[in-house]
């Protein structure tokens, strides 16, 4: 049924994202994809994010969302912020709302474009805490992206229950672990694909691509 519709894809270049993607071009005919810059640490991100999309043959528009870094400084976006994470807090990297901003301006292209299926990574099992991540959350924006619009919205959240090693198992499922391990970018350092290794994005990318690599070899075995 969702065959003949359309989606948008909120893509930034990432793991999550770019898993995503792939799961969109498997449900849907047709797909693009929307990039937020609001003034990432690193403008790789944003030219990761237009070369997957040019690779795999979606479309993609990057809108300007530079005033995020006027309304809430962070270290994702300014580069003399220390990118932290106290136990139980949530991270340097947080900007309330943001998710909620992304979703809702994609929600608006999306309609123009006549689509009304929307693909977010987000994920309440990773455990980054940020509100407007969660599944309640989601279904409630659904809820008002519905009424704000009248239109009739899909937000499709297809990470929303895994963890970070199943994520990796999804995109190997759908073919595109090769892609996903070399061409995403997730380092805070603007490293691309297996990244620097030290900071906390490397870290819990690793630690779930070697649980899923374990898991895989241990099903391998006789
Ligand atoms: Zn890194």
């Amino acid at each position: 049924m969702l065959k003949n519709e359309k989606a948008v894809v909120v893509f930034s270049g990432g793991q999550d994202s770019t898993t995503c993607l792939f799961w969109a071009l498997r449900q849907f005919k047709e797909v693009e994809t929307v990039t937020f810059d609001y003034g990432q640490r690193h403008r790789l991100e944003i030219e990761c994010a237009q070369s997957i999309a040019a690779e795999l043959g979606v479309k993609n528009t990057v809108l300007d969302m530079s005033l995020l870094n006027q309304l809430a400084p962070n270290a994702l976006t300014r580069s003399d912020i220390e990118i932290t994470q106290e136990e139980g807090e949530l991270p340097s990297t947080f900007v309330d709302g943001r998710n909620h901003l992304f979703l809702s301006f994609a929600a608006v292209l999306g309609k123009q474009s006549g689509a009304r299926h929307l693909v977010t990574g987000v994920c309440e099992t990773d455990f980054s805490g940020y509100p407007d991540c969660r599944d309640a959350f989601v279904k409630s924006l659904n809820v008002t992206l519905n009424l704000a619009m009248d239109y009739d919205f899909v937000i499709h959240t297809p990470l929303m229950w895994l963890d970070k090693a199943e994520t990796w198992k999804l995109a190997d499922d759908l073919g595109a672990f090769p892609f996903v391990r070399e061409r995403t970018l997730t380092c805070y350092n603007g490293i691309i694909g297996d990244g620097c290794g030290e900071c906390p994005a490397c870290r819990l990318r690793k630690a779930g691509l070697d649980k899923y690599l374990q898991s895989k070899a241990e099903a391998l075995q006789p």
